[in-house]
């Protein structure tokens, strides 16, 4: 039983009603960005129409009105994560800015030659470069935790991988390819065994599980608000209160600083020591409904939920010869994402032919390079569920797939 009813969901997205090749709209890729609700939409409007002002400087009415609503989204989002304070939000651009940050301001100042940082060989291209570029200008060593044939984390390669040199373990808690959930509470637990830090990519996990930094006890999370009903342009990352204290600032410029002068110039207390200039207020402002839409269906009933379509998902590809699915098909250890290939289609040709009827689906390398090479592939075709997806749109992608072996004359099976 689905705790809410997407249909209803449905009717609280506008873009949903449109159609393609005169064909509705399924849209399958929340993966890569969700789609948005009308409360979202309606505050961005509101927010530029009655509230805009610049922040932190204004003593007008109006300039106070738009502070309190920027840092009553902070504190909003503090309350989503169960942030022990609503200091420890920094709003960033994304999760890849946020993770970034982090590189920057901690990484370089706490790392040198020698040192190691370990991350898996599921990572996304976000959770990957910074570490690579930061190890090749360090001297860091970069380990990467190798994958089970189940598409798990091996974590009994990842415990031997550590080391008293590891100062960073940088992991994703759910694969955006294979859908995998990562026992981040596990590695926490060994990584700060051997004195490391951990930093969760949490972009794949803050949208679709409950989340309490508190109890999962890391030492950063980053994510973005795109991913989770929320605008573009605005991401998250989430810091113990005494690592972002001891950390260097992220840029220079206005709003960062404390006093400026040519001989000595001080930084603002955290978090305005990690946003310099204008941020994205509206953006900000406008996550707050997308948070409450999601506290309003409970994230254990979205999990439910998710669980339920790739269930369906996992069931009814599987009945198609021609497929050939990834991830740990196991819907307590993966979320709502599923990846496959046909196998003798190539993944760009399926999300072509599937695009003409209605479909949205992604196909490429997802941006995670590392992965393709793992899995031996060097893309895959991925649909993932969210919210306002229902058991017809995995039947629309299971029909439009079909229409893949018409195209290219071939029978069940793959043979021609
Ligand atoms: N990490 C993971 C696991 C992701 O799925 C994504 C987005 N696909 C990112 C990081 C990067 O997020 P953004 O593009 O919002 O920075």
């Amino acid at each position: 039983m689905t705790p809410f009813n997407a249909i209803d969901v449905r009717k609280d997205f506008p873009i949903l009603a449109r159609s393609f090749n005169g064909k509705p709209l399924c849209y399958l890729d929340s993966t890569a960005t969700t789609q948005k609700p009308k409360s979202v939409i309606d505050a961005l409007t509101a927010y530029y129409s009655q509230s805009n002002a610049n922040i932190h400087r204004g003593l007008y009415a109006l300039a106070e009105e738009s502070t309190n609503l920027y840092e009553g989204a902070r504190a909003r989002v503090a309350r989503f994560i169960n942030a022990a304070r609503p200091e420890e939000i920094i709003f960033t651009r994304n999760t890849t800015e946020s993770i970034n940050l982090v590189a920057h301001a901690w990484g370089r100042k706490n790392l040198k030659e020698g040192d190691e940082i370990l991350i898996t060989a599921m990572e996304h291209h976000a959770n990957f470069v910074p570490w690579y570029q930061l190890s090749k200008e360090k001297g860091v060593v970069l380990k990467v935790a190798p994958l089970t044939a189940a598409h798990t984390v091996d974590l009994d390669a990842l415990k031997k991988l550590l080391s008293p040199r590891t100062k960073l373990v940088a992991v994703t808690a759910m694969s955006n390819v294979l859908g995998t959930i990562v026992p981040v509470e596990e590695i926490i637990a060994m990584a700060h065994s051997v004195g490391a830090k951990v930093l969760i990519d949490a972009a794949q996990s803050v949208p679709h599980f409950k989340t309490d930094v508190q109890a999962m006890g890391a030492d950063w999370i980053a994510f973005s608000a795109h991913k989770m009903l929320g605008p573009t342009g605005i991401g998250i990352l989430w810091g113990r209160y005494d690592i972002l204290d001891a950390m260097d600032p992220f840029m220079g410029g206005g709003e960062m600083i404390s006093i400026v002068s040519v001989e000595k110039t001080t930084w603002a207390q955290v978090p305005q020591k990690f946003e310099a200039g204008t941020p994205n207020i509206a953006d900000a402002v406008a996550f707050v409904p997308a948070l409450d839409y999601l506290d309003r269906l409970g994230l254990d009933a979205v999990r439910e939920h998710e669980k339920e379509l790739l269930a369906y998902a996992i069931a009814r590809l599987s009945e198609n010869p021609d497929l050939k699915l990834y991830g740990p098909l196991n819907v307590e250890k993966q979320g709502g994402v599923l990846s496959f290939n046909h196998k003798v289609v190539h993944a760009h040709d399926v999300g072509t032919i599937v695009s003409e009827e209605g479909v949205a689906i992604r196909v490429g390398h997802h941006c995670a390079q590392p992965l393709m090479k793992a899995l031996k592939v060097s893309s895959t075709v991925r649909a993932s569920f969210y919210i306002y997806n229902t058991k017809a749109d995995v039947d629309a992608l299971v029909s439009a797939l079909a229409r893949v072996n018409q195209v290219f004359g071939l029978a069940s099976g793959g043979s021609r």
